[in-house]
């Protein structure tokens, strides 16, 4: 493994910085108060090629893998974490995986599309009954001979109340269990659809959620992806490209904290000494670093496996599960090292806490990646590309 950038993916990381400090960053404080997703941002990712990365040129993909899709979700997300789910909405959810699944007609009409920002993307597989267990969910899709009736709900759906197309994943046989799943690359166009704004959520305040209700939708039937009852494992596939997402998020936040407690801490005098001088706040800057060293390790890692194509489900894991723990581990801190500051929202210690704990829920919960790592680890799964 070689542990230096290539020029290129220097530049990536760069074009992200440079991008998330001067085109995100001074929209944070005002999409925060006001629960904004800002179309404008969402677009000039896509203008950037960011919804690209492991999506081949063919397809207006830009060329690179899963290693500088991390470096660029790293930077926008220690800008603003929010921002961190556009990624996984366009390119590692729909776009890659129609690129896997998908016929050669579907890669051509939709990839593009969510590539470019035409199509604002999602994927839904949560109902408000069934989180961890997918295979329990009760959305159903029933075959009317020319299209199939949609009936059912899904909830806490990212860009629920904007997307255009997205994956959905339905039973199409209630009493089939996982095997009973199957996915549409969804038109929200379609008459009978009703989406409902969640508001209440405690933290990524610029990123859309809602609820989306079916009711007697006709979806024609061209739009499965895959083959009928193939959805589980299309949802398994996809998850583990878009956890990959979430791990890259939460290194992003960590970055953000430690870089703010570290400017603070050189910043603020107590007893007539920086308080960067005292070993008590040494060890928490020494803690932070370690972990955010030791994320980026593992980040890195699985997205460079997943670019060689090697088994990498047990490294995607590891790096969700530790990335939930390192950012909220850091976010922590950054508060407690800002004292009272840290609890003014003049300062941004309450939104990094606020939006680290989605890294313990979304896209498998930390004890659902606990399971797969020592499931792997015992040789009770095989680990899988
Ligand atoms: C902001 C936000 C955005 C989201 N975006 C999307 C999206 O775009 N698409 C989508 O489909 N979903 C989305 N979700 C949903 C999210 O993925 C689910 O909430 C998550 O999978 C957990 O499901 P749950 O909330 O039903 O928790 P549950 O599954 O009910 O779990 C509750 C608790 O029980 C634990 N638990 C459950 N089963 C076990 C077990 N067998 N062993 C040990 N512990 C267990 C869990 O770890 C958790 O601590 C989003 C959620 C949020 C908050």
């Amino acid at each position: 493994m070689n542990f230096e950038l290539t020029e290129e993916q220097k530049m990536v990381q760069k074009m992200a910085k440079d991008f998330a400090e001067n085109e995100i960053a001074p929209y944070v404080d005002e999409d925060e108060e006001h629960h904004h997703w800002r179309r404008e941002i969402f677009q000039k990712m896509a203008d950037l090629g960011l919804y690209g990365f492991s999506i081949d040129e063919e397809y207006g993909g830009n060329g690179m893998g899963f290693l500088e899709g991390v470096l660029a979700i790293e930077q926008v997300a220690k800008v603003h974490t929010s921002w961190r789910m556009a990624f996984n909405m366009q390119d590692w959810g729909p776009a890659l995986t129609i690129q896997k699944f998908g016929t050669d007609a579907q890669k051509k009409e939709y990839i593009p599309k969510f590539v470019s920002g035409e199509y604002v993307g999602s994927f839904a597989m949560t109902e408000a009954d069934v989180g961890s267990d997918v295979a329990g969910m009760k959305c159903r899709a029933e075959d009317k001979g020319d299209y199939y009736l949609l009936n059912g709900h899904k909830m806490w759906i990212t860009n629920g109340t904007v997307c255009d197309r997205g994956l959905l994943y339905v039973k199409t046989d209630k009493d089939g269990g996982a095997k009973g799943i199957t996915c549409f690359i969804m038109d929200y166009t379609l008459p009978g659809i009703e989406r409902i704004a969640i508001t209440t959520k405690v933290g990524l305040w610029a990123s859309d959620t809602a609820e989306i209700v079916f009711e007697n939708v006709k979806v024609p039937k061209e739009l499965i992806l895959g083959k009928l009852g193939q959805g589980f494992n299309i949802c398994m596939t996809q998850l583990n490209g878009t956890r990959l997402g979430c791990s890259a998020g939460a290194l992003g936040l960590s970055a953000a904290c430690l870089e703010a407690s570290i400017k603070y801490a050189n910043e603020r005098y107590q007893f007539g000494k920086q308080i960067g001088k005292y070993q008590l706040i040494q060890q928490q800057i020494a803690e932070m670093e370690l972990e955010h060293a030791a994320l980026e390790a593992m980040v890195y890692k699985a997205a460079w496996l997943k670019d060689k194509g090697l088994p990498n489900q047990k490294e995607t894991s590891m790096s969700k599960l530790f990335g939930a723990k390192a950012a909220v581990h850091a976010a922590n801190e950054c508060m407690k090292l800002h004292g009272s500051f840290g609890y003014s929202t003049e300062y941004p210690c309450g939104r990094f806490l606020r939006d680290c704990k989605q890294f313990e829920t979304l896209e498998g919960t930390s004890n659902m990646h606990t399971q797969i790592v020592a499931n792997a680890a015992l040789g009770y799964s095989t680990n899988r590309a």
